[in-house]
Order: structure tokens, then sequence, then C-alpha cells
């Protein structure tokens, strides 16, 4: 009877690590930048190949942040590459050439150190990420005790890992911020904000991302300490 209790717990565990690898798996995306991004970019690549820029700025940004990227930028004309974007298994930061003509020298630097900034901080992200996936194994061994609907036990199991990892994505989004706008300027950054909200038409804001305006204002306190909210 021991042994049975003991096998139906297991299997029980067992189904849980299941389902929630499961819903893992559509957020690992977010983890290299979005699969729209990565999956067309490397698709587009194949036929046009992009530039590799040796960009010296690049390399002393980087020292400058204790970090080393020795790696050239991969400037590409796919169109479909919205913004600038790093695989963080390859640690290749990818630019979009149109915005590489657009931006200024400086602005441009807000951008890499932002993409470096993931880079550097990519243990802490996984970190969190992991935190994130103990959270809601917490949530739902505690949850399985009370909830009697299967369809509701999923719903509200989707609707924590959703919260958990949006929540670790954009504090991600938030510190890569700071972290730029303290190794360049944070001027430059409000204005490469003020260039995505016009090119993308929106506020930026979503499940990985906090919208444009709060960035901005978030580089904004960074430049005057003193103005809070
Ligand atoms: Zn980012």
């Amino acid at each position: 009877m021991f042994f049975l209790l003991l096998a139906a717990r297991l299997t029980l565990v067992g189904i849980y690590l299941l389902v929630t690898e499961i819903m893992f798996i559509p957020f690992v995306r977010f983890i290299t930048g979005s699969t729209g991004q990565v999956i067309s970019n490397l698709r587009y690549n194949k036929k046009h190949k992009p530039k590799e820029l040796y960009l010296t700025n690049v390399r002393h940004l980087a020292k400058k942040m204790n970090m080393t990227y020795d790696k050239p930028v991969y400037v590409t004309d796919n169109p479909l590459v919205f913004g600038p974007f790093t695989n963080l298994f390859s640690r290749k930061i990818f630019f979009p050439l149109s915005d590489s003509e657009i931006l200024s020298g400086t602005e441009r630097e807000f951008a890499f150190a932002h993409e470096l900034a993931h880079i550097k901080d990519a243990p802490k992200f996984i970190g969190e990420m992991s935190l994130a996936m103990v959270a809601t194994w917490a949530f739902i061994t505690v949850l399985a005790r009370f909830a009697i609907n299967l369809s509701a036990f999923i719903f509200a199991e989707l609707a924590f890992i959703m919260l958990a990892m949006s929540f670790v994505m954009r504090r991600n989004e938030a510190r890569a911020d700071s972290v730029a706008g303290r190794a360049t300027s944070s001027e430059d950054g409000i204005a490469v904000f003020e260039y995505y909200e016009k090119k993308v038409k929106g506020d930026g804001s979503g499940m990985t991302h906090p919208s444009f305006r709060s960035r901005k204002k978030r580089l904004e306190r960074l430049f005057d300490p003193d103005q809070h909210q």
C-alpha cells in the first residue's frame, strides 16, 4: 500500500514536471530574443549573408562594461528583423541595416550596450527564469491539493507561469536599459526608444518588454535621480 501511494505520487510529480516542461518550450524563444526574428534571420542569412562588421566601439564598449565581446556585429538587411537582438546561445548581436543608417553613432552605442548587457547578465536571467519555474512548481504542488477541476488547474498553472515569466523578462529588459544608460548616455537611449516608438507605431509593451514610455521614464530617472516617478 505504501509503495503504491509512493508510485502514485511519483507519477503525479512526473506529470507535473512534464506539463511544466511542455509549457516552458514556447517560452524558450524569449531567451534567444524572439523566435520570429531568430528563425527568419537564420533562413534569410542563408541567401543574404549578414555583413560582419567589426565595430571597434562595440569592443571598447564591452571593455567599459567589464566584459569581452570579440565577435563582429551582424548587420542584416532582413526586413523582418525589426530591431537589434541577441542570440544568447551564440552570443551574436544582430542589427538591422536600416536602423544602423538612421540612428546616430552614440544612439547605436546605447543599442549595442543594451544587447551587451543581455549577454553579460545572461546567467542572472537564466537564474531568475529557473526561479520562476521553481515558483510555478511550488504553486502547482499546493494547487493540486485544492483543485478539483483539471481544466481549471491547467488554466491556473498557465496563468501563473505566464505572469512569472513575463515578470522576469520585463525585469531583464529594464535591467539592460539601466546598464546601457549608465555605460553610454540615457539621453541617447531615450532617442532610440523614440525612434522605435515611431517605427513600430505602438507602445512596445508586451509579455517580454515594458512599454517605450516606461523605458524612457526609467532612463530619465537615471539621468536625473532627484526626479521620482
Ligand atoms: Zn533587450
